[in-house]
């Protein structure tokens, strides 16, 4: 039995100043768990997907269903220059505090533990004390994870986290986000425009083509996908006829 911890029905957007619809009668659904992908060309309305479920843009039509406790990195990282590693890191959850009053509040102790704790499962525990201009584009994608996930999230959603790194340091971010997914069973949502990426990564990978899902591949593939040969570029093939056809 399946069990959706995001579901979208029949869901329109149009922004306040947008001459045309950004999202068109979207339906789809991510099960508890699961790891799904967002993909197609650019302008298609992945990001608008993504601030919806976040709560950061809220639907013109349509209905939503989505957890209360959602983290997002965004396009390029989005790391506060003037904090280091671990501040970066623990950013969300001191924002969190400040929200909540008495018993409800981490103490100190928690919120470090909580911290170190994703800094070191993203491999960043040499780096704490550096800023994002000291680090490489792989490592500020790591910090960006971390402070996602520090809040424990219910869904982790990840727009384009590795659009901007080469392909070997890539291809580890993609085997660590495995590891991660497996060892917290959180769900997730990426987004990319890469058909390779989402063949490596997600069970389910959402077509999205002119503002409307386009199509929805399951892939069944054992991890790691990139090694299973002729079956991993049949699934690239399949889905890369339906984008640009
Ligand atoms: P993608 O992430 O797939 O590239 P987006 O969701 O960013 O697509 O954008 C979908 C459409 O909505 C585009 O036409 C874009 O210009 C428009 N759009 C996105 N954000 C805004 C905004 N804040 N205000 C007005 N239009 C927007
Ligand atoms: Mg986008």
């Amino acid at each position: 039995m399946s069990n959706p911890i995001i579901e979208f029905k029949n869901v329109s957007k149009i922004y306040a100043d947008g001459k045309d619809a950004a999202l068109s009668d979207i339906n789809f659904t991510v099960d508890q768990g699961e790891f799904a992908c967002l993909i197609g060309p650019s302008g298609g309305g992945k990001t608008t997907i993504l601030k919806i479920i976040a709560g950061l843009e809220k639907a013109t039509t349509g209905e939503v269903k989505k957890p209360a406790i959602i983290a997002m990195t965004f396009q390029g990282g989005a790391l506060f220059p003037w904090l280091n590693v671990y501040e970066n890191a623990s950013f969300g959850l001191n924002a969190r505090n400040r929200l909540l009053n008495g018993e409800e509040k981490y103490s100190e102790h928690k919120i470090k533990t909580e911290t170190l704790n994703y800094v070191k499962m993203m491999g960043l525990e040499d780096f704490i004390n550096k800023y994002p201009a000291e680090l490489s584009g792989g490592q500020r994608q790591r910090v960006g994870i971390a402070r996602a996930l520090a809040v424990d999230p219910q869904v982790l959603l990840l727009d384009e986290p590795f659009s901007a790194l080469d392909a070997k340091t890539t291809a580890e971010l993609h085997d660590d986000l495995i590891k991660i997914w497996r060892t917290t069973e959180k769900t997730i949502v990426i987004v990319s425009h890469l058909i390779e990426e989402a063949v490596s990564l997600a069970e389910r990978v959402i077509l999205i083509k002119d503002r409307k899902v386009a199509n929805i591949f399951k892939i069944e593939l054992p991890y790691p996908r990139r090694e299973q040969g002729l079956t991993y570029h049949q699934d690239v093939m399949k889905i890369r006829r339906e984008f640009f056809k």
